[in-house]
């Protein structure tokens, strides 16, 4: 499961993470109390099996010791200097493990988690499209998600999305097309897809959520109108 060779650690009820194996006595560990080391990221990298690599918030990258389990302070992160760990084979520290070891997401990187992902030559053309159409991407896509309302709803790690039933993507690109005939069919179909996240302030789809520490504080679009 996770990156420890010799001990399983899992969640329990409690709160606390067990940490089992055929070298130690089973223990539970609690998370160390905050405030906690807020960062971009953190990733397991084979190359360095013994550590940790965090993206600081600055966006420098340093890394730590992965055991035992505590409190981490920036300044016992060390220099790291290979490539961004994205690149590198490894593998992301999972979510429910950063308060144990004292750290917290930033909000930047919440929000880039449930912007819609496309790939770079699928954002080229959706830029072509806005530009063709006469409008900024951000106002091209909320023309586009107007469309219908996404009637699907989920939570995940707290924050609420919608998304389109298969039924509405196929109604709403027919819709479209009619208006628009040489529009890109399958990035059409990609963007009706997504899943968008639903602000707790507004009660809209329509913006990228906004974070202060991991508190919502708006979405993109009624922070924007607070300001005007
Ligand atoms: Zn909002």
């Amino acid at each position: 499961m996770d990156k420890f060779d010799k001990y399983d650690v899992s969640e329990t009820d409690n709160n606390t993470l067990l940490v089992q194996g055929d070298s130690i006595n089973s223990k539970e560990v609690e998370a160390p109390k905050g405030p906690y080391l807020v960062i971009n990221g953190a990733w397991y990298v084979d190359q360095f099996p013994t550590m940790i690599v965090a993206e600081k918030i600055d966006g420098t990258l340093g890394m730590f010791y992965l055991t035992p389990f505590r409190k981490v302070r920036d300044e016992e992160l060390k220099p790291y200097k290979g490539y961004h760990p994205r690149k590198m084979k490894g593998s992301p520290l999972p979510d429910y493990l950063y308060r144990f070891y004292g750290l917290e997401r930033s909000g930047e990187t919440l929000s880039e988690v449930i912007r819609v992902r496309i790939s770079p030559s699928e954002k080229e053309k959706l830029e072509a499209t806005a530009e063709n159409d006469g409008k900024s991407v951000s106002e091209y896509l909320r023309g586009m998600i107007k469309l219908s309302d996404p009637s699907i709803k989920s939570v995940e790690n707290g924050v609420a999305y919608v998304t389109r039933s298969a039924e509405q993507i196929l109604s709403d690109v027919q819709k479209l097309l009619q208006d628009k005939p040489d529009a890109d069919k399958e990035l059409i179909q990609m963007l009706l897809g997504g899943k968008y996240p639903l602000c707790p302030i507004c009660g809209d789809y329509q913006g990228n959520l906004q974070f202060d520490g991991s508190a919502i504080i708006g979405c993109e679009k009624c922070l924007d109108d607070k300001q005007e």
